[in-house]
């Protein structure tokens, strides 16, 4: 049998499953406790939330030790949510004036607060949900005496299957005899998902009924998870499993072949050099994208340093994160693109107010240019880090030549600031934007005098184009960057940067640059720079070293006259020469 569900770290595994059976709370927010035992549940909650907290710090510390940076930082931030005084008062409150019990007043609790993040529209926070859940599980276990699940000890190499595999388990898992997991809720952006993509470990979340179906295996059937795909198989055959080992071996084959080609120029056959950098999201994807052979990042996502947590990082913590990437990267460019965040990125330090239309409201460099607290720190942090290696800065969201004017005012600002501390700092920073809004594209060719590059937003700029909500899983199937519209604004934007020559140059950092498909299209136009997330990045230098220009040119011209983006999709995966086919997955 097959199930889809969401592919949530790359990989396809194959073994036998372990279900972890899920823990079923009584649900005790209906009962009531008399006024005389007050005082007594309340006693048990601020046990529990002191007894969570020390399995949680034990968790963290493991981590620590193990040098795993990404499941301690998971646990700080999950440390810092059963701190946060507002919840533990709402708990103590409930009981004292709802006269619930401990339990009960736990579960209300962080219902609550679950519910807040889910109404938010960034997928990112919303998945937030899943953390305080975790946490709230935790305290009523604890209250009810329940043991918590333990898979810091599995007992051979398995698949680990279950309703929802939480952040907290993952950052205590037993990773070496770790082959894979399934869970019924997570999403992409789940910390589920990063803690399984950091560990390597094939993931796919959001799978609904595969609890079930693996209850009804036999002790000798095996289950495989393709965190690639999405899909899960589960009491598969022996003729399927020779075929998921055959398929195993040929991607391994692939991802051998691929690491051969790290340290090679990312050139095409007739000789043509672009440059292909890597997205990061901090500090802790350096060894990732060094071990591709990254020539760069093409987008450092600022805005992770922004979230979970109580208040924005001073510039001296900005400073050494950006530090260590720029140092980290050797003298090869790093574009820091300043913080993505506000409006459907609800930072709640920020006190930002809710919005009818978040994605076109408060965000990003509106927020910045609003903000000179917070956008004169960030620049003098990412202007210092220039001092150890090559920084470029990039602004996201700008939809018109005033805004791109107004961000470079407070760059000066930010380097007058430094000069009179007599701080040092990089002078030389290109400043660079991202066209990733429909009207910004449109006058490239106004912005392009007065930026030093372009990178193209691909995510933003097809939801923009098309009208297509990105978050939006029920119109999910009209997203497409393949859209006749995008081809026309994409060349738009590459043509006016390559005529303004110089140091100017166009490149692209969206989802789109990372998919093979798009790749002859979009060095056909003339994309100079490339910058993919680091697992997908080898396959994209693959393709454009088994092409030439003329090849890519011709392929860009008719895919450039299509009228409909399936058309365009399925001519592109079909132009691809026969021999790279087999680099499309
Ligand atoms: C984009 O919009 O294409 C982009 C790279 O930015 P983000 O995905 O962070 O919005
Ligand atoms: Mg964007």
């Amino acid at each position: 049998m097959q199930l889809k569900g969401v592919a949530a770290a790359p990989g396809l595994a194959i073994g036998p499953c372990l279900v972890l059976e899920d823990i079923i709370h009584p649900d005790l927010t209906q009962k009531t406790i008399d006024s005389q035992d007050i005082q007594a549940e309340q006693d048990k909650v601020k046990n529990a939330l002191d007894k969570a907290g020390k399995q949680l710090e034990l968790i963290r510390d493991r981590a620590v030790a193990d040098g795993q940076e990404e499941q301690s930082a998971v646990m700080e931030a999950h440390l810092m949510m059963l701190a946060d005084p507002i919840l533990n008062d709402g708990f103590l409150k409930a009981i004292e004036n709802d006269l619930l019990p401990a339990v009960g007043a736990v579960q209300i609790g962080i219902e609550k607060q679950a519910a807040v993040f889910e109404a938010l529209e960034d997928a990112y926070f919303r998945e937030r949900a899943q953390d305080i859940r975790d946490i709230g599980r935790r305290v009523v276990n604890l209250l009810l005496g329940i043991q918590e699940p333990d898979v810091s000890n599995l007992p051979n190499p398995l698949i680990l299957v279950a309703r929802d595999i939480t952040p907290s388990m993952m950052a205590s898992v037993d990773a070496k005899n770790l082959l894979g997991i399934a869970a019924e809720i997570g999403g992409r952006t789940s910390h589920t998902a990063i803690l399984a993509n950091n560990l390597a470990i094939p993931a796919v979340l959001g799978c609904q009924g595969v609890v079930q179906s693996a209850h009804g295996l036999d002790e000798d059937e095996q289950i495989a998870v393709d965190g690639s795909t999405g899909i899960v198989h589960v009491g598969i055959t022996v003729s399927q499993a020779e075929k998921l080992r055959q398929e195993i071996r040929r991607r391994e084959e692939i991802h051998h072949e691929l690491e051969q080609i790290k340290d090679t120029p990312t050139r095409t056959m007739d000789g043509v050099t672009v440059q292909l950098a890597a997205n990061v999201m901090g500090p802790d994807d350096l060894d990732r994208i060094q071990a591709v052979g990254a020539e760069g990042v093409g987008l450092y996502r600022t805005e992770f340093l922004f979230m979970d947590r109580s208040q924005a990082p001073d510039e001296e913590e900005q400073y050494k994160a950006y530090r260590k990437i720029v140092e980290g990267m050797a003298g090869k460019p790093v574009i820091i693109r300043t913080m993505d965040i506000g409006g459907d990125k609800g930072v709640e330090y920020l006190n930002l107010e809710q919005e009818e239309n978040p994605f076109l409201g408060y965000r990003a460099l509106r927020i910045c240019l609003d903000r000179p607290d917070l956008f004169l720190t960030q620049l003098k942090a990412i202007l210092r880090a220039g001092v150890h290696g090559r920084v470029l800065i990039m602004f996201p969201m700008v939809s018109s030549l005033e805004e791109l004017r107004a961000a470079k005012i407070f760059v000066d600002q930010a380097k007058e600031e430094l000069r009179t501390a007599d701080v040092p700092f990089a002078e030389d920073v290109p400043t660079g934007i991202m066209i990733e809004i429909p009207s910004a594209a449109l006058i490239a060719d106004l912005l392009i005098k007065e930026a030093d590059f372009f990178s193209i937003g691909s995510n933003d700029l097809t939801q923009y184009t098309i009208a297509v909500d990105r978050m939006n899983a029920k119109i999910g199937q009209l997203y497409t960057s393949f859209h006749p519209a995008m081809l026309r604004l994409i060349k738009q934007v590459i043509d006016p940067t390559i005529e303004a020559g110089g140091d100017k140059f166009i490149g692209m950092c969206g989802e789109m640059a990372g998919d093979p498909k798009a790749t002859m299209l979009l060095l056909g136009l003339g994309l100079q720079e490339f910058s993919v997330g680091p697992a997908g990045l080898l396959r994209i230098k693959k393709i454009i070293q088994g092409v030439t220009m003329d090849e890519a040119k011709l392929v860009a011209n008719h895919a450039i006259s299509m009228e409909t983006a399936g058309d365009v999709e399925e001519y592109l995966a079909d132009a691809i020469p026969e021999d790279l086919k087999k680099y499309l997955l």
